[in-house]
């Protein structure tokens, strides 16, 4: 038997049966914005030959005043019909199933245009949206419907109403955002009554036998949002107008409480779905966290919902499905939920991808195939860089040795995963183990290796990583001055006042993991909701705490400083930066920008501000920590070149400026694929 029978049942839905209970939530990739719908096509077709049970589409727009943005996907033409054709063929011929979701953003439109209940600016907005009266209501709710029907032309196997996340639908529910006195708002009856007409108005358009999803938003998060009895009438009222399924949504997108960050613990709100379960008579899915088979398999056994849905984790590994039903799910290669390829990129109006998989959305262009003569391949480093050059060239059939003086693979992964909130780390090395097993690279741990041993190779990739910065502050080889290194290694326990030199993404990692103590909050729920001030929504709407978030006491006095006089913090990941700004002020932690390190002595930290090197102050601290940044480790480069042996440099030895994992794996992977 499977180690996943839940998981890999199939779902009947009378008229059509899913192969198993994996949903591919939907994801604004901006693939289907490049107008490349071969490359569209690709990225939808390589996921249903992974098995996955059902896909949905990026949100596409009913109308230009319901896009995300101007130029957005939208379907509204017989063009439209014609280009998403191409994807529904290429997805049946692979023996999959998709369905295309329909998004009216609203008042989160980006434009002028955008439209909404009541002329209320969203805090993530840049538009005040227009209220619309009731033909333009009507006018909506047409444009919906019509949008859904060319879906059903277009070969699609059904279409999401996209119902929550604070979008169109969801700003009518709540009187936060519908503060309108017509039939359209007022009582719950009467603001509930545009989601429900929409979704009888599709069902009437598209006819029977075909998927009509309806994504509600259980726990809104945002000051008066729902409550459960208003969830449970909505999805009651969505059932009878003829919705097939039932999809979760968490948190508007301007809730101030992280909802699938990845310092938020796993299946985080399977619970909500629960509630729903028995409430209506149609198949319920349940979204957030979930990252891997048995994640997925614990939440359906335990039911909390009939299906389970993953958008993320199909941008990390397409085989997802596949590999769990092979008993392989030791190489999925895990979603970190780091956002870094996926959602930054989308907010920066980037083409997703995804930090682990660097061929997510580049299937057509970034190709892993066998290599016509086989060669024999050092790779230095076991870093992320060296680890993704490793298993791509073997993938590819080459002979692969990898060398570190290390004891573990894994590089600055390791120091990753100690920190609290970024657990997932683990598993990445975990999966990194697993795949150089697979591919039958030959490790080599703690082995220093000297341009002398790499000689006889055929190809030798350098990714030996970076070294700490010298920030040269006068005093700082004193006994109370450490490396990050050694506290997040675990080698220095600092002391009760911590001032941190440097606020990049590693003066943010190390300040977290010095405010916290005991266990990490991520991996205990009934903690983390208590620490973000997350409730029962049958108990307080919206899912509120009215105590709001209640965090433990910091472990530690921590001071953070950069001399920049930006807003500390402002080069972290854009869709979560705030999150650790946020966990950081409640530990109260001070950031202080703009300053100049003048001296470290038994006292502290003695800095001053300007260029007038005004206003000195003491930091008093136990322990400093240095934060600095990095600088590339190029000696081993420089003794090959000096013998006059060509190497290929990667990761940070090559460019230690702004380095990340992303940027590693991604050069590690697209040169195996060259070699
Ligand atoms: P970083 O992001 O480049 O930050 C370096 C910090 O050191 C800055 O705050 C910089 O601020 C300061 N600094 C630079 N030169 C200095 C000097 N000479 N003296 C004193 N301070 C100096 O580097 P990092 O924090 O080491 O992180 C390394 C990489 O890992 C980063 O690219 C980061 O994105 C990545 N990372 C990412 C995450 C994440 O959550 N996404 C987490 C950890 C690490 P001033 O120059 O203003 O003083
Ligand atoms: Fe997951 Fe990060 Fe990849 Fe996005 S970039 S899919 S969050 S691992």
């Amino acid at each position: 038997m499977s180690d996943y029978p839940h998981l890999l049942a199939p779902l009947d839905l009378g008229f059509t049966t899913l192969k198993n209970r994996v949903l591919m939530g939907s994801m604004h990739t901006g693939l289907e914005e490049t107008g490349d719908w071969n490359r569209v096509a690709e990225f939808y077709a390589t996921r249903a030959r992974g098995d996955v049970g059902l896909m949905v589409t990026g949100g596409i727009g009913p109308n230009p005043e319901g896009s995300v943005a101007h130029g957005a996907a939208m379907m509204t033409s017989q063009k439209d019909v014609d280009n998403h054709s191409i994807v529904t063929q290429r997805v049946h011929e692979a023996g999959g199933k998709i369905a295309m979701q329909i998004l009216h953003a609203g008042r989160y439109a980006f434009s002028p245009d955008c439209v909404a209940p009541s002329a209320i600016k969203s805090p993530i907005s840049m538009f005040a949206p227009k209220e619309l009266d009731a033909e333009g209501i009507e006018k909506q709710i047409a444009d919906i419907a019509a949008c859904a029907l060319r879906a059903k032309q277009a070969g699609y196997d059904g279409v999401e109403v996209m119902g929550s996340e604070g979008y169109f639908l969801n700003q009518f529910l709540v009187t936060h955002t519908n503060k309108r006195t017509d039939e359209w708002g007022g009582s719950y009856e009467n603001r509930m009554k545009l989601p429900v007409e929409v979704v009888r108005r599709v069902r009437e358009a598209v006819g029977p036998d075909f998927i009509l999803i309806y994504r509600l938003s259980m726990i809104d998060l945002i000051p008066n949002g729902s409550t459960f009895d208003e969830v449970v009438q909505l999805a009651k009222a969505v059932e009878a107008a003829g919705a097939t399924i039932i999809n979760t949504g968490i948190g508007w997108h301007e809730a101030r409480i992280p909802t699938i960050a990845t310092s938020v613990p796993r299946a985080a709100f399977a619970w909500v779905t629960k509630k729903l379960m028995g409430q209506v008579g149609i198949p319920i899915i349940t979204s957030n966290r979930i990252n891997t088979p048995q994640v997925a398999e614990d939440v359906l056994a335990e039911g909390c919902a009939d299906m389970v849905s993953m958008a993320r984790p199909m941008l990390a590994d397409a085989d997802f499905v596949a590999k769990a039903a092979a008993g392989k799910a030791d190489q999925i290669a895990p979603c970190i939920a780091c956002n870094q390829a996926c959602l930054d990129h989308t907010f920066g109006g980037k083409i997703s991808s995804c930090l682990v998989n660097p061929r997510a959305c580049y299937e057509t262009e970034l190709k892993v195939e066998p290599s016509h003569s086989v060669k024999t391949i050092a790779v230095v480093g076991a870093g992320p860089a060296g680890l993704s050059a490793a298993i791509t060239a073997a993938e590819r059939g080459h002979k692969v040795t990898i060398f570190d003086r290390a004891s573990e693979i894994g590089g600055q992964l390791n120091l990753a995963k100690q920190v609290a909130g970024k657990e997932e780390f683990w598993g990445l090395v975990d999966w990194y183990r697993a795949m150089v097993k697979e591919r039958g690279v030959t490790v080599n741990l703690n082995t220093e290796v000297s341009a002398n041993d790499l000689g006889g190779f055929d190809e030798v990739i350098i990714a030996t990583g970076v070294v700490p910065r010298d920030p040269q502050i006068p005093g700082q080889n004193a006994g109370n001055v450490v490396s990050y290194i050694d506290i997040l290694n675990g080698k220095v326990t600092a002391g009760k006042k911590v001032a941190v030199i440097g606020a990049g993404g590693i003066g943010f990692d190390v300040s977290e993991h010095l405010v916290h103590d005991g266990d990490s909050t991520t991996t205990n729920l009934p903690e983390w909701m208590k620490e973000w001030g997350v409730t029962d929504p049958a108990d307080h709407r919206s899912g509120l705490a009215p105590e709001g978030p209640q965090p433990h006491a910091p472990a530690r006095e921590v001071t953070m400083l950069q001399r920049k006089t930006t807003k500390v913090g402002k080069g972290l990941g854009k869709t979560t930066g705030w999150i650790h700004r946020a966990s950081l002020t409640m530990k109260n932690v001070r950031m202080i920008g703009g300053v100049n390190y003048e001296k470290i002595d038994a006292d502290g930290l003695h800095i001053s501000f300007g260029e007038a090197r005004e206003t000195p102050q003491l930091i008093e601290a136990d322990t400093i920590v240095l934060c600095a940044g990095q600088l590339s480790d190029r000696s081993l480069a420089d003794a090959l070149e000096a013998k006059g042996i060509p190497c290929h440099v990667i990761g940070g030895a090559d460019v230690a400026a702004e380095l990340d994992a992303k940027r590693a794996i991604d050069q590690g992977t697209r040169l195996a694929a060259t070699l």
